[in-house]
């Protein structure tokens, strides 16, 4: 490898970066890389569950809101593969999810920038050269290798969450994000717990009670949510998903923010409307042939989890919140759709000085996305929630954070920044209409 200074290096390569490699790739002049561990893009391989797809139209594909003519658009893979007019006549704005991992592998093969199989392990700065040391393991060997860069974008994704009650625990407990890996096994057993009600779980619970009578086993299907919620999808809540909203919410006090994600689980944590018709209908079939064997309980919360090695089980008690009552449930496999937080990376050790935090420990990030104390060094992607608000994990945003992104890096703006996209105002127009007393 090159021991030249870059302009920046990009660690990870989830979506999120990849949008952002494809997006810096025809920049003449821009001197970056993208370094990945695994050997190949892979995104959320537990949960490529068949049909799954994903929240988002086609559009929000790793670059067409930023530039619709860019050669790495999802209609110019489905030109390249000969799959056009296949997808013209499916009329199904929503791709499945291993169809976008298809899609973001043939993106990734084209690119330049890229780097498979680098491990980042640790990351310092260079005071008396003015730039960042990046080392790590890289190939099969794990090579040691030495790269230095002037900006950092960190992309490394989030990490799963278990309940407080799981943790800490010598058992290994299965997190939906290894689903597919374990399901062969899960299924050996003759019960089995969801815990969560999100997309995720819900993709679990469906995916599992299609193959139930197949493998004679039970499903439990618990959550601490006061109901199988629908993630909202009417056009005008839709709109938080802008410029507008971000601007709004990124000047608020970091109290209220907190208050405000809160009252918002609908907006990203539901589960789609059509899986939930999906799993209805799908359990009104089994009752009506007499081979339904599910609970689904809402109102739970779960208060401790046991693995029983002798009994090769788990001993599970929750709270039925209502009622205030203890109940304990013996189940023979447990999967946990508990949700993901932002990861902090270990290798961020050797810069953490150099970098704002806030109160909880996370990035305290300005509004350009840059987490460091000069403003304009380290730029975060998908850490934050607490400081943009809920469309920091959407796909949708993505090619408007690496436009702000890249115009940061290079102090040009390449894609066109939209500054208000949403037909409401987030903030009281500043208009003679609204008088503030
Ligand atoms: C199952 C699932 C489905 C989702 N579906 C949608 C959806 O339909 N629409 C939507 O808007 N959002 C969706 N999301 C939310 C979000 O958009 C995704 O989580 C998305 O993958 C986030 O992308 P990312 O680039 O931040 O991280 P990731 O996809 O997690 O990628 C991070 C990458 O960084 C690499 N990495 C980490 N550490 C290092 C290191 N030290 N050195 C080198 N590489 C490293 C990892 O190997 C990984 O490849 C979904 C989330 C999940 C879990």
């Amino acid at each position: 490898m090159k021991t030249d200074v870059q302009e920046f290096i990009a660690i990870g390569l989830g979506p999120f970066n990849l949008s952002l490699a494809c997006l810096a790739e025809p920049i003449a002049d821009l001197d970056g890389i993208f370094l990945e561990r695994n050997t190949e893009f892979s995104w959320h391989p537990g949960m490529l569950i068949d049909n799954a797809t994903l929240q988002n139209p086609f559009l929000a594909d790793l670059v067409s809101l930023a530039d619709p003519t860019s050669r790495f658009s999802f209609l110019n893979y489905c030109k390249a593969e000969g799959k056009i007019y296949s997808y013209y006549f499916r009329e199904n704005f929503y791709l499945k999810r291993a169809e976008y991992n298809a899609y973001c592998r043939w993106a990734a093969a084209q690119l330049s920038n890229v780097r498979f199989s680098c491990d980042v392990q640790e990351v310092v700065h260079d005071l008396e050269n003015g730039c960042y040391v990046v080392t790590g393991v890289q190939g099969p060997q794990r090579e040691p290798f030495v790269l230095r860069c002037r900006k950092l974008v960190l992309g490394v994704g989030s990490r799963p969450v278990f309940p407080q009650c799981c943790e800490p625990a010598e058992h290994r407990f299965m997190h939906a994000a290894d689903y597919l890996a374990n399901k062969a096994q899960l299924q050996q057993k003759r019960s089995i717990t969801i815990v969560g009600s999100g997309q995720s779980a819900a993709e679990v619970f469906h995916d599992l009670l299609k193959e139930a009578d197949a493998h004679d086993y039970s499903l439990t299907w618990i959550t601490r949510s006061p109901r199988f919620f629908q993630m909202e999808t009417t056009k005008l809540t839709l709109e938080m998903f802008s410029p507008d909203y971000i601007d709004y919410f990124f000047h608020l006090d970091e109290q209220k923010k907190e208050r405000i994600v809160r009252t918002q689980d609908s907006l990203y944590k539901g589960v789609n409307a059509s899986l939930i018709n999906q799993i209805y209908d799908l359990l009104d079939d089994k009752r009506n042939e007499g081979r339904l064997r599910t609970h689904l309980i809402t109102n739970c919360e779960l208060q401790g989890c046991r693995y029983d090695a002798a009994g090769d089980g788990y001993d599970i008690e929750f709270r039925q919140l209502d009622c205030e009552t203890r109940y304990a449930h013996r189940s023979e496999g447990v999967v946990f759709a508990t949700g993901y937080r932002e990861n902090i990376p270990p290798f961020i050790d050797g810069i953490r000085h150099r970098l704002r935090w806030d109160e909880k420990g996370r990035y305290r990030l300005a509004r350009n996305y840059a987490a460091d104390f000069d403003g304009n060094e380290i730029f975060v992607q998908n850490a934050g929630q607490h400081t943009h608000g809920m469309t920091n994990q959407d796909l949708g945003m993505s090619c408007y954070r690496n436009s702000y992104i890249l115009r940061e890096l290079t102090g040009v703006e390449h894609y066109k920044i939209e500054r208000r996209i949403a037909l409401q105002d987030f903030a009281i127009p500043a208009t003679a209409d609204f008088v503030r007393l």
